[in-house]
């Protein structure tokens, strides 16, 4: 199956015979045929430069370190978590790592004072984080995403291609574990995210990320105390006017 494929069948039949097709292909074999084969040049991969995300970092610049990497700075962020991204990008040689924040328009409508995530966090990551994801988002037909099916119930049916509208959406590892993302970035001697250390085991904007207990679901420390689970970004299709 080729872009021609996609085009003459649309993404949800693509994504699904791609499903069919390439289940059985290991991460870094869907990455390649993503990138270079399906969708040369029309393909990005979204990084929070959080706790696992230097496993696809590393594989995509062992493909192409020009491949566009997308990087949404919500204006909340952890210093380690910028300081993470500095380090990996010149560790792995990443050429082309664009960076989408909310806009300052957006901001002074919806959150002036910045304490949105308090009083209506869905807003909080439509106007921080969906917005901003649209905007960079549109112009590509694919992108890639570092979700996984251990990390949370309301991802365990996680396909390893997704339809969205009318892009497509591609886990490369959906079917990987803790201990095998822990046992990729020991092999590779890759960098953690300092916060990693102190049980952030998911990790997103400070107010809203929390250290995670024994036993508990890697992302249980995001929005804890509330019944939010997803910031929105993998809800449905991203847009950047969408929402509000
Ligand atoms: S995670 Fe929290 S601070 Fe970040 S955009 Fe969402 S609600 Fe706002």
């Amino acid at each position: 199956m080729g872009v021609l494929d996609v085009s003459l069948f649309g993404d949800y039949t693509a994504a699904s015979r791609f499903e069919e097709r390439f289940v059985a292909l290991d991460a870094r074999a869907v990455l390649r045929l993503a990138i270079q084969d399906l969708y040369p040049g029309r393909i990005a991969l979204v990084s929070s430069f959080g706790a696992d995300s230097a496993v696809l970092l590393h594989m995509v610049s062992t493909i192409d370190t020009a491949t566009p990497v997308i990087f949404v700075d919500t204006g909340h962020l952890f210093p380690e978590t910028l300081a993470y991204r500095d380090e990996l990008v010149a560790l792995l040689g990443l050429t082309n790592v664009q960076a989408f924040s909310p806009t300052p328009e957006d901001l002074a409508a919806f959150d002036p004072e910045t304490f949105l995530w308090s009083t209506n966090p869905d807003q909080c990551c439509e106007v921080r984080k969906v917005m901003p994801l649209g905007r960079a988002v549109d112009g590509f037909d694919a992108w890639i995403t570092g979700r996984k099916r251990f990390q949370s119930d309301t991802r365990a049916a996680l396909p390893l291609f997704e339809a969205e509208g009318t892009r497509t959406k591609i886990n490369p590892l959906a079917s990987w574990s803790a201990t095998r993302i822990l046992s990729y970035l020991d092999a590779h001697d890759l960098p953690r995210h300092r916060l990693v250390a102190k049980n952030y085991l998911s990790i997103g904007c400070i107010p809203c990320t929390s250290p995670v207990k024994p036993g508990e679901d890697a992302r249980a420390g995001r929005w804890r105390g509330k019944s939010k689970t997803e910031c929105g970004i993998h809800l449905g299709v991203v847009s950047g006017g969408a929402g509000i």
